[in-house]
């Protein structure tokens, strides 16, 4: 038996068991009985049953974190950096347990699953610099004995509502930044893979430097959502998750009078110029467009091919090559570098897509189902690569969220800068080139926040903020970096004469 399937008998021996909240520094019960199953993609079974928590978990959580913002507000900032210090200390410590859990509940390789955790922990790493970056500013003399300084002060409550894709690195995006600052804080994660979350909070459960009500967890879907954004003790909302639902978090927070920060889906180019060296251009696109099974916010899902028609045939055979060559399965074997999808209907939307756009005359380059038959949790789809026709079409212009490459041709940059600009979304893309002139231009012009010039996942690291453009964001302020702090403060400005 291998090591997966044996970790997986032991899981359904050991019985499924409901998850609870952390509220007020204890584990309890959600009020009602209702479960979601916390399905492993890659075998089918079940882990744990979510419970899905009402208005009722969500109040208690809501009363909880205001409870303790008093005290936890006027606690020194460096203190509450030593607070968010031992937080990292336990990450750190932790961090293949995270890892692993990551890989059973959402599915990823455990490469990219221990990559996932290092980038939250760099979350926590920024948040520890917090008493130098809340300092204010000043300006002495703005008229006779009249002095003028700035101050940021906590926002409150804060609750943060995040996606499946990587279940601990965005929860651990905000959570950091917002207690550093000042604010207590309710985590509502996805209710697909929330084990991550509970690991993380087990650990915070343990930090004497956190007092309880600080960090609060409320598992569920909608109804915990809505709690969060009709509770009048909630002053903030993080967002993160598909376009349309990051529109609603958006809209229901304005009409509460919440601050909202609601960073939403994706469809991200990556233009092969002629010049591209495709040795280091194909690994990296392979990487962008299929790691994770495409289920990335930064994933690449269209490459641009520019150039004439031999240029233009020769990259599409190389990307064909290099995608036949990569590895399919679970995320814990040796050698996988294409990981389930989240579940069978992720799976089948995916297909879908590709039988639409084949039926429409897309040319199917590499049909990922030739590599799998979807394996136990029915999830598993190779890389596939589809030549769009129509710039316009579905797979050129929609998220799909799986190991789906479409391929755009363009004549020239100009050609196709117009494509990449023609998206809805402005989250991230590349370029592949050895001009400098070139990517000056793409950097210039290209409407989107997170931009690479030969590296295909341009994630920014945490000291920067995580900065999409169009419908990829609703808001202003970014997660991470100086946006976090300017999220989760309010400025006050004080005008003096003594
Ligand atoms: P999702 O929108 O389905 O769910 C995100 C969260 O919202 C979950 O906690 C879920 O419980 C809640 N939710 C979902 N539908 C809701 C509704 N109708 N009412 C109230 N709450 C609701 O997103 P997902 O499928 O979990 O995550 C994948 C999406 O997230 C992709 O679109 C991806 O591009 C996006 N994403 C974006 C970024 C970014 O930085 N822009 C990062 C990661 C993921």
């Amino acid at each position: 038996m291998s090591e997966h399937a044996a970790g997986s008998t032991q899981q359904a021996e050991r019985g499924a068991r409901t998850l609870r909240n952390f509220i007020a520094g204890s584990w309890v019960d959600a009020a009602g009985t209702e479960t979601l199953d916390d399905v492993n993609p890659a075998t089918g079974e079940v882990s744990a049953l979510v419970p899905l928590s009402g208005e009722a978990d969500v109040d208690a959580a809501a009363r909880a974190a205001r409870e303790a913002f008093p005290a936890w507000r006027s606690t020194a900032p460096q203190k509450r950096a030593r607070a968010v210090m031992a937080l990292r200390a336990a990450l750190w410590a932790n961090q293949d347990e995270i890892a692993r859990l990551v890989t059973e509940d959402m599915g990823k390789t455990l490469a990219d699953a221990k990559g996932e955790v290092l980038r939250g922990i760099e979350s926590a790493e920024a948040a520890c610099g917090i008493p130098h970056l809340l300092k204010g500013e000043n300006l002495e003399g703005v008229a006779s004995g009249v002095d003028v300084e700035l101050v940021r002060q906590p926002v409150g409550v804060v609750g943060a509502i995040t996606p499946f894709n990587f279940p601990a690195m965005i929860p651990l995006w905000f959570l950091p930044y917002a207690i550093a600052c000042g604010n207590t804080f309710i985590l509502k994660p996805s209710e697909r893979d929330p084990r991550p979350s509970e690991l993380i909070f087990e650990l915070i459960s343990g930090i004497d430097e956190l007092p309880p009500g600080v960090c609060n967890l409320v598992h569920g879907a909608r109804e915990a959502v809505n709690g969060l954004l009709d509770h009048p003790e909630v002053d903030a909302i993080s967002f993160v998750g598909q376009a349309s639902t990051a529109r609603y978090i958006a809209e229901r927070s304005a009409a509460t009078g919440k601050r909202c920060q609601a960073l939403g889906g994706a469809k991200n180019s990556l233009v092969v110029m002629p010049d591209a060296e495709l040795e280091t251009a194909v690994p990296a696109i392979m990487s962008s467009s299929f790691g994770a099974a495409g289920q990335r916010c930064l994933a690449g899902s269209v490459a641009v091919v520019v150039g004439d028609s031999a240029r233009q045939d020769e990259v599409v055979s190389a990307l064909r090559e290099a995608a036949q060559e990569l590895g399919v399965g679970p995320g814990d074997a040796e050698g996988v570098e294409v990981c389930p999808l989240v579940g069978p209907e992720a799976r089948e939307r995916v297909v879908g897509a590709l039988e639409r756009a084949a039926e429409a005359g897309a040319e199917v380059v590499l049909d990922g189902r030739e590599a799998t038959d979807g394996g136990p949790g029915g999830t598993l789809l190779g890389p596939t690569i589809v030549e769009a026709r129509d710039p316009e079409s579905e797979i050129a212009r929609e998220e799909l969220f799986g190991p789906l490459l479409a391929v755009v041709r363009a004549g020239d940059l100009d050609e196709a800068l117009e494509f990449v600009n023609g998206s809805r979304y402005g989250n991230a893309g590349s370029i592949f080139t050895s001009s400098g002139e070139a990517a000056r231009r793409y950097r210039y012009d290209v409407q989107a926040g997170m931009l690479g010039v030969n590296v295909g996942v341009a994630a920014p690291v945490a000291w920067f903020p995580f900065s999409g453009w169009k419908d990829s964001i609703d808001g202003d302020l970014h997660a991470n970096g100086n946006d976090a702090v300017d999220f989760y403060t309010r400025k006050k400005v004080v005008t003096s004469r003594w």
